[in-house]
């Protein structure tokens, strides 16, 4: 067991807020300050499978501490069997929330009792909010992608081309920004179907949108030349998870914009290849904490730091 190095209870120097049934401590804001947990502290966690690798338990929690928020964020290592459990003991248990991590985004659904409207559109969930008895799901990765995108490059991109290589979650999440910023959108993906129902997923959810899809078999390289915007949203380029394809890595170019979902210890190989040859680079570290200020403005009801949730994460 770890124990949580020179961390001080420090519970006298508190005073409630109304704000959810959260308490807030009259603390500085600090990142390295005395985080309490004590008999009214609020607890929030990560579902998911592995849960281990996950950078959000550190963001968080540099997040409510530095708002003076009296919550702790932990991580909720839950296999495949236990997810209907799992959801249920959050209420049980009095959670404040979780987020929903690989593989039980779409697993969660059935446990819920309502949706966002992206989350139904996706079935996928990154976020739970509870409030008494309900548990409501959110898909905050889709502004998760918007944010990073607009972050980097603007808002200009109505009008441009963009490919997006992944069908599974993040792959969803980011066909979807990008068609609603105006993105002209080709899916490509390992297993043809999954492509074919996302792009006419998108198509039907964005007036205008006229989402294509190729299997990765058919990518060639003229293809990803002709792109403004390239997206990893596969786990490749991940330790141990394989590389991405050469048309893809090979082929970028500068003037483009590429975006990797995957977040490593350093820069994926897809982002540093890019970087050297004057593209463009997204990280998905700049995803997570986009996707996570969403998420704890839902948990809190107030605006997220992200200047301490980014340096949480710099910091690792
Ligand atoms: P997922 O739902 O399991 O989808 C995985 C996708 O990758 C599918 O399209 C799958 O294709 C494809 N794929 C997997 N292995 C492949 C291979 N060897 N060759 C070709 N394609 C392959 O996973 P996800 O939730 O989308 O997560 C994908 C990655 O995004 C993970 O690394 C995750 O950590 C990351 N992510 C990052 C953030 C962030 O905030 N930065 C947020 C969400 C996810 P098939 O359909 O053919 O299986």
């Amino acid at each position: 067991m770890t124990r949580r190095g020179g961390r001080a209870a420090s519970a006298g120097a508190g005073r409630p807020t109304a704000n959810l049934g959260v308490q807030r401590w009259c603390r500085s804001a600090t990142l390295e300050g005395n985080t309490t947990v004590t008999g009214t502290t609020k607890v929030i966690g990560i579902i998911g499978d592995p849960v281990s690798h996950s950078l959000s338990p550190q963001l968080h929690n540099a997040a409510f501490e530095a708002c003076g928020l009296d919550i702790v964020y932990v991580p909720l290592p839950v296999g495949a069997r236990a997810v209907g459990a799992a959801v249920q003991g959050l209420a049980a248990l009095g959670l404040r929330g979780a987020n929903v991590t690989i593989p039980h985004k779409g697993a969660v659904v059935p446990y819920l009792s309502s949706l966002d409207d992206d989350a139904r559109l996706l079935k996928a969930v990154n976020t739970i909010v509870v409030d008494g008895d309900e548990m409501r799901g959110y898909n905050t990765d889709v502004e998760g992608v918007r944010g990073s995108l607009e972050e980097a490059v603007g808002a200009g991109l109505h009008g441009a081309t963009g490919l997006v290589f992944g069908a599974g979650g993040a792959g969803r999440a980011a066909a979807l920004a990008l068609a609603r910023m105006g993105v002209r959108v080709t899916i490509v993906n390992r297993t043809a179907a999954a492509a074919e129902r996302l792009a006419a997923l998108i198509s039907a959810a964005v007036p205008g949108a006229g989402c294509r899809w190729l299997a990765l078999s058919d990518l060639t390289a003229a293809e990803v030349v002709a792109q403004r915007v390239v997206v990893n949203a596969t786990p490749l380029g991940m330790a141990g998870a394989g590389k991405v394809p050469a048309p893809l890595v090979d082929t970028v170019t500068a003037g483009q914009v590429v975006f990797d979902v995957v977040y490593t210890g350093g820069e994926t190989d897809l982002l540093a290849q890019a970087r050297a040859r004057g593209a463009n680079v997204v990280d998905g570290l700049s995803m997570l904490v986009r996707q996570a200020a969403v998420a704890f403005e839902l948990w809190t009801g107030e605006r997220a730091p992200l200047k301490v949730m980014q340096d949480a994460i710099a910091r690792r």
